[in-house]
């Protein structure tokens, strides 16, 4: 057949969500741990996976994995569900919860796969924008909410990629106001060391969103977990594909999830680098960083892109959003090892030196 009947209109002018996958000397650019696991931990790994039979398919549910987690967060195995990744479960929730005829609060500039992924269920995406300082107008989304149509939101603390906290006391207004379901997203909660857990078991339509992408170094493997009431996680496993979670990726998870509390020197160490790059980005009369709760940092500065350009030509991938809605002249970076954040300082001082320079001539 020379012709092909068009794809679901719902694609149409849809952009696929790009990641900007480039190699680079120094990888800055998505939120990940700059440190990969231990010597030791990968042969335990190792170990592990040398008698796992390849053949059978996974447990469907990751049950050893999430009942690990359940324990570790004083919950039962029915109140947590582990995915591909968190995007698997932030895909669920638009399944579970959204819908051709139902309504999703968005409050950007946040993580744009919610609004995609609204978009690609046929969910309507309510818009109540950050403040200029991408604070959430927390008077303007109680207010929407207050009309009773909305069907889940999501509120993500901290940010990605501004990098503010949501504050707690606005969180629980939320969850009074509204019988939508309210998914924190705590994909970055482990550098900012706050979380709604707290809150879970007086709440039934409250329901928290992990990783192990980021604090715990495994964006490569592909795990991320639901903490919620458990008639919430029945609505999620009866979307969610069968095996998502592969038996590799379970095994993996098992192992450093066991080996957690091993992290809080790096998650430390994170936060203080992401200390001393804040401070000497504020230093930078041209720059203007917004501070942040998570491993990386949100900064304006005039022709961003252009700037992304000159950083990547030397080495240093950042992220561009300059050209995104809100966003204007925002680049993000991710806080590396010492030696990355102090190559990525001296490649973005030298690039702003030499566009005065230009700009002098
Ligand atoms: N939530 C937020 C806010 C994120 O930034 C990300 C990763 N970019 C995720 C969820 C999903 O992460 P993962 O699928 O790697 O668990």
């Amino acid at each position: 057949m020379e012709s092909l009947r068009p794809s679901s209109p719902r694609l149409k002018g849809m952009a696929p969500y790009d990641p900007k996958y480039l190699p680079a000397e120094a990888v800055l650019s998505a939120n990940e741990n700059p440190r990969d696991r231990a010597p030791g931990l990968r042969e335990d790994i190792a170990q592990r996976l040398e008698v796992l039979s390849f053949n059978r398919y996974p447990d469907p549910l990751a049950n050893d994995l999430r009942d690990q987690i359940a324990t570790a967060n004083g919950l039962d195995r029915c109140e947590v569900l582990v995915g591909n990744g968190g995007d698997e479960l932030l895909f669920n929730l638009a399944l579970a919860w959204g819908g051709p005829g139902r309504k999703t609060l968005d409050i950007p500039p946040t993580f744009s796969v919610y609004a995609q992924n609204a978009t690609l269920t046929g969910t309507e995406v309510v818009k109540v924008k950050r403040k200029p300082d991408f604070s959430i107008d927390e008077e303007a989304v109680l207010s929407r909410l207050a009309q009773g149509d909305i069907d889940y939101l999501i509120i993500t603390s901290p940010n990605n990629p501004t990098g503010d906290l949501a504050d707690q006391r606005f969180i629980e207004r939320v969850l009074e106001a509204t019988d939508a379901l309210v998914l924190v997203d705590e994909a970055y909660g482990e550098f900012a060391g706050e979380s709604m857990l707290f809150r879970l078991k007086d709440h039934k339509n409250l329901a928290i969103l992990r990783t192990f992408s980021k604090a715990y170094g495994l964006a490569g493997v592909r795990l991320g977990y639901l903490l919620a009431h458990a008639e919430v996680v029945e609505e999620f496993i009866k979307v969610r594909q069968p095996y998502s979670v592969d038996a590799l990726s379970q095994v993996i998870g098992s192992c450093v999830f066991e080996h957690r509390n091993e992290f809080a020197n790096e998650i430390a160490h994170t936060i203080e680098q992401r200390e001393l790059l804040f401070k000497a980005l504020s230093d930078i009369a041209d720059v203007q960083v917004f501070p942040s709760s998570a491993n990386y940092l949100l900064f304006k500065v005039d022709d961003a892109g252009e700037v992304w350009r000159a950083l990547y030509e030397k080495g240093v991938l950042i992220r561009d959003f300059s050209s995104a809605e809100d966003l204007k002249d925002c680049l993000r970076v991710t806080v590396g090892t010492s030696e990355e954040n102090t190559l990525f300082l001296g490649v973005l001082e030298q690039v702003l030196k030499s566009r005065k320079t230009d700009a002098a001539k």
